[in-house]
Parts: C-alpha cells; sequence; structure tokens
C-alpha cells in the first residue's frame, strides 16, 4: 500500500482543475483584483448556500471572527463563552478585543461545548456565547438558542470546520447574530491561500464590516471607523466558487468515508468513535477517535505510512500564551483528556476504500498484538 497521508486536494483538484485555471487566467487578465466582482458572486452564493442574508468576504477565518467580534462592540469589561477545547484563534480573536474569555467544557461524546454547563457560568458582564462547530459537527443550537434568548445574549458561530453542516436541518453560520468562517486550504471549503467570510442577517452589522475590512471607508476618501485591511481577493473568491457547487457531494463523500470507519471500528479495542446526535448533519471536517493508548496507535500507524494528526494536544487555556489567566493542569479535565486521548485520521473526498480498509485493518492488529 502507498502511504497515506492525513489529507489529500488530489481528487478535489483534479475535477475542478480546468474549471480553476480558466478562473485564474480570465482573473489575472481583467486586471481587476480587490473587491470586485467574483467576490460580489461568491458572497451572494455563499449567503444562498448558508441560507442567510448576507455574507463578507475577508482576510482570514481568525479576521473573520474579529471583525465579527467588533461589529458586535465586544471589549474589555465583557465576558464571552468560549469552548475550552477548540482551536487557538478562536481565542485569540475574543482576547485581543479585551473582554475576558470564559471558557466552557466540551462535552465528552460530541467534543463541542457542554451545553448544559454554558448556564453555569453566565454573569452579568456576559455578552456573547461563541460555539465552535468543531470538527465537522454543529454545536447543539436548540439549547444554546434558548440560553442565548433567557440572558440576552448574542451568538457568535465559528463555522470554520462545518461548512455546510447543520443542526436540525439549519445551516451552521445561520444562527448567531453574525458568524465567522475560514477558507484555510485544508477546510471543508478551502481556497488557494488565506480567506475567510462573515454571515450575517443584519443589514446595519453588513455595512460595518463593509467598511471595517477596506480601512473604515465609508466611500472614497472618507474613513467613518479605524479599519483594517482584510479582504478576500477576487482569484480567491473565483475559485471558491467554483468549489461551492461541489461543497455538498465532497462532504457526502466524507460521510460515506466516516460511515465506513465507524462500522469497521466498531468495538475495536478501547476505541471510543465519533458521535453524531440525530439533530446534526455531520460534515467530518475530521474524524476523531479516542484513546487511552493514543500516542502508541500514532506510532503503530505512521510506521506503516498512515499518517495521523492530533488535534488538539496542548488545549489553549495550557499554552503559554495565556499563562497570564493562571489556569494550571487540571483546570479543566475534560478538554484535557481529550488533548491526550483524540487521534485525527485521515480522511478526504475521494479517498478509496481500500485505504479506509487498510487503516482499520492496521488498528485492528494493533489492539490484538496487544
Ligand atoms: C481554521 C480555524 C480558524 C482560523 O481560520 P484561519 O483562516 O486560519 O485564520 C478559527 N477557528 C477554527 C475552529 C478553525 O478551525
Amino acid at each position: 500500500m502507498e502511504p497515506i497521508p492525513f489529507l489529500s486536494l488530489g481528487p478535489q483538484h483534479t475535477l475542478i482543475h480546468k474549471d480553476v485555471m480558466e478562473a485564474l487566467k480570465k482573473g489575472f487578465e481583467k486586471n481587476w483584483f480587490i473587491l470586485g466582482e467574483a467576490l460580489g458572486k461568491f458572497e451572494e452564493e455563499y449567503a444562498t448556500f448558508s441560507n442567510v442574508g448576507y455574507c463578507l468576504g475577508v482576510g482570514s477565518g481568525y479576521d473573520a471572527l474579529s471583525i465579527a467580534l467588533r461589529a458586535c462592540a465586544v471589549g474589555s469589561g465583557d465576558e464571552v463563552i468560549v469552548p475550552a477545547h477548540t482551536y487557538i484563534a478562536t481565542w485569540l480573536a475574543v482576547s485581543k478585543t479585551g473582554a475576558k474569555i470564559v471558557p466552557v467544557e466540551p462535552s465528552r461524546s460530541t467534543f463541542t461545548i457542554d451545553v448544559n454547563k454554558v448556564g453555569n457560568y453566565i454573569t452579568p458582564k456576559t455578552k456573547a456565547i461563541l460555539p465552535v462547530h468543531l470538527y465537522g459537527q454543529s454545536c447543539d443550537m436548540s439549547v444554546l438558542e434558548d440560553i442565548a434568548k433567557r440572558h440576552q445574549l448574542l451568538i457568535i458561530e465559528d463555522n470554520a470546520q462545518a461548512h455546510g453542516a447543520s443542526w436540525n436541518g439549519k445551516m451552521t453560520g445561520s444562527f448567531g447574530h453574525i458568524n465567522a468562517t475560514s477558507f484555510y486550504p485544508t477546510k471543508n471549503l478551502g481556497c488557494l491561500g488565506d480567506g475567510g467570510a462573515i454571515t450575517t442577517d443584519h443589514e446595519e452589522l453588513v455595512r460595518f464590516v463593509k467598511q471595517y475590512r477596506n480601512y473604515g471607508f465609508e466611500s472614497k476618501n472618507f474613513c467613518e471607523v479605524q479599519g483594517v485591511n482584510s479582504r478576500l481577493d477576487e482569484l480567491q473568491a473565483s475559485v471558491l466558487s467554483i468549489k461551492l457547487k461541489h461543497l455538498m457531494q465532497w462532504n457526502e463523500q466524507r460521510r460515506e468515508i466516516a460511515s465506513k470507519f465507524l462500522k469497521l471500528l466498531k468495538g475495536v479495542g478501547d476505541l471510543q468513535l465519533p458521535f453524531s446526535p440525530t439533530e446534526a448533519y455531520h460534515v467530518y471536517h475530521l474524524f476523531v477517535i479516542r484513546s487511552a493508548h493514543r500516542d502508541k496507535l500514532r506510532e503503530h500507524l505512521a510506521s506503516f505510512h498512515v499518517e495521523t494528526m492530533v488535534h488538539y494536544p496542548l488545549p489553549p487555556h495550557l499554552q503559554k500564551a495565556y499563562a497570564s489567566l493562571g489556569y494550571k493542569k487540571g483546570a479543566f479535565p475534560i478538554t484535557e483528556e481529550i488533548a491526550n486521548s483524540a487521534l485525527s485520521l485521515p480522511l478526504w473526498p475521494g479517498m478509496k476504500d481500500e485505504q479506509v480498509q487498510y487503516i482499520c485493518d492496521l488498528i485492528i492488529k494493533f489492539y490484538s498484538s496487544r
């Protein structure tokens, strides 16, 4: 068996190669690279896809989160509820505003924020809840919407890992007051570099974001706010338009591969397999299993040239960057338990059945020789 990489964009890129080359050529010859037609077109398409009123392209997922928080006037004196178990960008965007990060443990079975614990962390200073649809699965948005309504809090979704996912048939990225996503190349919908977007139904926020992402210009030469430079460029937007047409089909392929893994790995060793509540349409950005023997299992797979990853080995609260918050080991035991036991298996649209079978056989062999 050929080495199995953690992720291959090969099959996707083969399928769209011709269309992408044509779009890049057209964009190059058009000679208009920033804030043009291709961006407007993609923004409309992604808004329709997400079932929201508006989409605005920005420079990255981190920028999308930062600008969304800024649009809601989140800042010092505010508290924002975030998952303890997430990619560090979620935390960084919040702490940069000056607001206080209030981490909440994940559920052991879904890896997303434990909605039953969120209520315990609400204070008069709480301004927003920032749910992250981690690994491709929606948080329990029914409960979160209910909590937000009861306490008059804003929801700001981090949808970087869950393009096309839904909860009770409603798209992630359409629940919050304003939402952020990333088009980093490895995401389910990725561009050819950095990119991100904001989705919202609120026109007044659209006006703010349009200005803020472009230095705060209200019109040529007139600055209304002290903005930033964070724009999704024309070439990236044109590529995203092409990829978006295939996204649901690619997500379906991810789900098929995931269901094969689930079937072949059921009951094997001490594995804990991903769990999906019936309300969730999981788009398997990552296929994350758990084992007390994670590191040994990872080494075993690597020795047979199967590449795996760990998302994420060191939680944000234990990063040096957040030493000032004073969290010690043990502060968030479930988050730390996941960090020590989670293993992400290879999964990508176009991955072959033989590859899935091979990985599962290796895992079964690992446990039978123990
Ligand atoms: C990728 C990611 C981000 C950041 O996106 P960038 O485009 O890399 O800035 C934020 N949150 C989550 C959950 C992510 O996975």
